[in-house]
């Protein structure tokens, strides 16, 4: 599979004069609408809205809608409204609708005083219902649920006209509003517009447009037992709102037929509806449902799960808005699906921390080292860089005392021919320390492993030069065993072992989810400058990654998340291609 990355020009689309310049990259929405503008279109506004149903957290896919909608709409002098599509009372909830707003405006984006509901327009939706039965385009029809699927045909089949196509329009207006009042069960009625049984788009089938749900809703309690269906609530609430461009993903592509037909039969504002690519990305899911599942049944921990790719879950385990906008913007906006390689998310929040997140040096499993040469009672203060991309940022003072711990993976006591790092006899560098060279191993008397290191190290190399210019091989981070404070890593991995879970229709993507996603250190020593690291700060752990303060944190306590690691596999990639 072939990430797919949009390296399109980044000609700033106008020749009109009142088109901003920009370096937001080219995409065909953005062309549509920059050519309708020139045209004089709507008046020369633009006007776009991001519409989710408040039926779960918003996932990294929403990101890429939430970037386009809103960055076209700035990018273009335009509006953006946030819309909740809450016609569906059985499935939302006012948590989702809190958590949406917050994620849309963690990512960066705000819709000033444009909050709307679909609910807001129930009433004007009801008369335009209403209206639609009065021309004879509506009807209410009896069958179940069940009989409507089986009257509808299939692809290669017509369907067959309901039996209560013909009730006159008195008859419906009665029934209607009869549902409405509450006398039919749910499911023993619907509404139902009037266009073609024989329609080669099933979309155009008589399709449902109010249905009976006896539950409450978050935000009109019990006004209302009919709700509207999607595809007739969207499209007029996006022209009561005035919107010009309704970009939506392509599974809607069918639907636009019919999203046309409703505006055209009730002559209201007509917003021209554009289909784009939905982001998938490899080794996840990218459903509401099924991350619901995941939650649902222990999978993870909560939506904010680190491994999730939700919003809330990405910026738990330490991306930064910046880096998802850049990474939104990368991928591109395309008209065929795709997935999207994890390996360029990765890549982003890589690049956005080397510019902000400070350096600090953190052991995650830990080897005593006692520096023989060392006096006993002595601390040296050292300096340290906080940023070498940011001289701004400033240094710090790292505390060095005789006894260190070093990351047991950096020693080998019969070291293979390409480890350089620390062996008995060999001298390396301390990260702004001095060169040791190790004397002798103490090792654990059962199992034969190492668990101590004698050392000695050279007074001459303080800061990490020698004055006789003698090289070493390796430079090691440490942190000072008396100064170090204990903490928690948890080190994360893909949340499934399979790039493209849907690849096989049959597999549920539960049997693929990876058993070792999540590996939790519990004997870390971190460097004393972190005491007090607030929840969601992020630091560079030196040669190790990127790792961000969780909430679980308490005082004396600390917990990280490892956001991401150094090595960038999506450098290699892109260099491979090259
Ligand atoms: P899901 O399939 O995850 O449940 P959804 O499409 O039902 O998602 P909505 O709340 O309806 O979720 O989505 C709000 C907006 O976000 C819609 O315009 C939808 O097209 C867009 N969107 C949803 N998923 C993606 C995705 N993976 N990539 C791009 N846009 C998406
Ligand atoms: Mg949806």
């Amino acid at each position: 599979m072939k990430p797919k990355v949009d390296s399109s020009n980044r000609e700033n689309g106008g020749t009109g004069s009142s088109l901003p310049n920009s370096s937001l990259p080219s995409n065909f929405i953005r062309n549509i609408i920059i050519e309708d503008l020139k045209q004089n279109k709507n008046d020369g506004r633009v006007h776009t809205r991001f519409p989710p149903e408040p039926n779960g957290y918003l996932h990294i896919g929403h990101a890429k809608s939430i970037c386009l909608n809103f960055g076209l709409a700035a990018e273009l002098g335009g509006l953006c409204n946030l819309r909740f599509d809450d016609t569906n009372p059985s499935k939302e909830d006012i948590e989702y609708v809190d958590s949406i707003m917050d994620s849309v405006h963690w990512l960066g984006f705000d819709w000033g005083d444009r909050l709307f509901y679909a609910s807001d327009y129930f009433d004007r939706l009801y008369d335009f219902a209403v209206q639609l039965i009065k021309k004879g385009k509506a009807y209410v029809c009896d069958l179940s649920a069940a009989e409507i699927r089986q009257y509808r045909g299939t692809l290669t089949e017509p369907g067959r006209n309901s039996p209560y196509r013909e009730r006159t329009a008195e008859e419906n207006l009665d029934l209607f509003e009869r549902m409405r009042n509450g006398e039919s069960e749910e499911g023993a009625r619907v509404l139902r517009a009037k266009i073609d049984m024989s329609s080669g788009n099933l979309n155009m089938r008589d399709p449902v447009i109010y249905r009976i749900i006896k539950a409450s809703h978050h935000r009109t309690g019990d006004k209302w037992c009919i709700y509207p269906m999607y595809d007739f609530a969207h499209g007029l609430s996006d022209s009561l709102e005035g919107i010009t461009h309704s970009i939506c993903t392509l599974e809607f592509e069918d639907h636009r037929p019919l999203y046309d037909w409703f505006l055209d039969e009730l002559q209201v504002f007509h917003p021209q509806q554009i289909e784009f690519a939905r982001l998938n990305l490899t080794y996840t899911v990218m459903s509401k449902r099924k991350l619901l599942k995941l939650v649902e049944d222990g999978h993870v921990k909560g939506w904010d799960d680190p491994r999730m790719p939700t919003l809330v879950g990405l910026r738990r385990r330490g991306y930064t808005p910046q880096s998802i906008r850049t990474f939104c913007e990368r991928i591109g906006v395309a008209k065929r699906d795709s997935i999207v390689d994890m390996a360029l998310l990765e890549h982003c929040v890589r690049e956005d921390l080397n510019l902000r997140a400070p350096r600090v040096m953190a052991v995650l499993r830990p080897l005593k080292v006692v520096i023989e040469s060392y006096p006993e009672d002595r601390v040296e203060e050292l300096d340290a860089v906080n940023n070498p991309e940011d001289s701004g940022m400033g240094s710090r003072k790292v505390p060095f005392s005789r006894v260190l711990y070093i990351e047991r993976e950096d020693f080998m006591e019969n070291p293979p021919k390409k480890f350089f790092r620390l062996a008995p006899g060999r001298e390396v560098r301390l990260r702004y320390g001095y060169y040791i060279k190790c004397v002798d191993v103490v090792k654990d008397e059962k199992t034969g492993e190492p668990i101590e290191l004698r050392c000695t190290h050279d007074p001459e190399t303080r800061g990490g030069w020698s004055p006789d210019g003698r090289k070493v091989q390796a430079t090691l981070h440490w942190v000072s065993a008396p100064h170090a404070l204990p903490a928690e890593v948890r080190l994360y991995d893909r949340l499934l072992s399979k790039a493209d879970p849907s690849e096989d229709k049959e597999v549920d993507f539960r049997s693929l989810l990876n058993p070792d996603s999540l590996e939790a250190l519990n004997s870390c020593k971190v460097e004393p400058s972190l005491a007090g690291a607030a929840p969601g700060s992020s630091y560079q752990f030196e040669r190790l990654g990127y790792f961000c303060v969780d909430p679980d944190s308490s005082g004396d306590r600390l917990v990280f998340n490892r956001t991401v690691s150094l090595r960038d596999t999506w450098a290699k990639i892109m260099k491979a291609g090259k």
